[in-house]
């Protein structure tokens, strides 16, 4: 039945959301979780996640429960997933948000930095999506929704610093990487309606941006035409619009939650 005065109704879904734990895959859970449907997080190390998952469940009275996996270890990936799909499924739809970044200048990047980030990043949506889609085919499912956390910084040089220095060229190159696998994915999916679709956020008030110093972070708040960084719930919209039946015919798209960013 569907929640009076709430637009979405995944009452009768299961979505995973990797990175679900904490920043803005937290709110993706919470918004998910609120619409009525089981949640399952994903998470690497943070050893509260359990809690954070029962306590989700608690507030909306659904099945919520989190589950410890390195994205970036295919084969890991691919069971866990299975076992969300016979415990907690069908599942329905995945948000393969995890993200991690490491800010240094270019000049001093190494190979393991590299892998740090394209691991997580590219590989580490590659192979959630996949083991996903997968689960899908194999089973003959109707099909479901693939959102993946992009960022602004697929189009842009995001800088991390104002004098233009530091501009983290791993993490806004991957960010352009899955963007583009994204596309690829969705239109040789789309046979077995798998839709894949990126959701890019600019400046978000998280973990990943709370290293920044105060000088930068206002340099860069002023520079977004609304003004300022956005809180995590504010990415939700979009997502949810993605993950819902009323998304059925968008995939291979790439929307842009930024406040305005991109504009100039
Ligand atoms: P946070 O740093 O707050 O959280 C990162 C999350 O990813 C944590 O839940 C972490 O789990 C999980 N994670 C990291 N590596 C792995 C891994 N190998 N396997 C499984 N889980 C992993 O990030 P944000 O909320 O800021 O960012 C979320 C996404 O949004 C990222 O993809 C990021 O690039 C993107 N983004 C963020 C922006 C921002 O301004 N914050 C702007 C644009 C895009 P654990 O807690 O266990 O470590």
């Amino acid at each position: 039945m569907a929640r009076r005065g709430f637009f979405f109704d995944f009452s009768n879904k299961c979505i995973i959301v990797t990175g679900g734990n904490r920043g803005i895959g937290y709110a993706y859970s919470r918004a998910i979780a609120q619409a009525g449907a089981r949640v399952a997080i994903i998470y690497r190390s943070s050893k509260d996640a359990p809690d954070v998952a029962e306590k989700l469940g608690r507030e909306f009275s659904v099945d919520v429960k989190a589950f410890q996996c390195d994205v970036s270890d295919s084969e890991l990936t691919t069971k866990t997933f299975t076992k969300i799909h016979e415990e907690m499924g069908p599942v329905t739809g995945l948000v393969a948000n995890a993200g991690v970044s490491v800010v240094k200048p270019a000049i001093e990047l190494t190979s393991e930095d590299f892998h740090k980030v394209y691991d997580v990043n590219v590989l580490g949506v590659f192979n959630t999506a996949r083991a996903i889609a997968k689960l899908w085919i194999d089973s003959k499912h109707q099909g479901g929704s693939i959102v993946i956390t992009s960022s602004m910084s697929s189009q842009i040089i995001n800088q991390a610093a104002p004098n233009k220095a530091l501009t983290q060229v791993f993490y806004n190159s991957s960010k352009a990487a899955v963007s583009n696998l994204s596309k690829g994915m969705a239109a040789e999916w789309a046979p077995h309606n798998i839709r894949v679709n990126a959701v890019s956020p600019g400046y978000v008030n998280t973990d990943q941006t709370s290293h920044m110093d105060k000088h930068i972070r206002d340099h860069q708040a002023k520079n977004v035409p609304l003004g300022r960084f956005a809180e995590p719930h504010e990415m939700t919209g979009q997502a949810l619009l993605l993950l819902s039946d009323h998304g059925s015919y968008m995939t291979g798209g790439e929307y842009f939650v930024d406040g305005g960013n991109l504009i100039w």
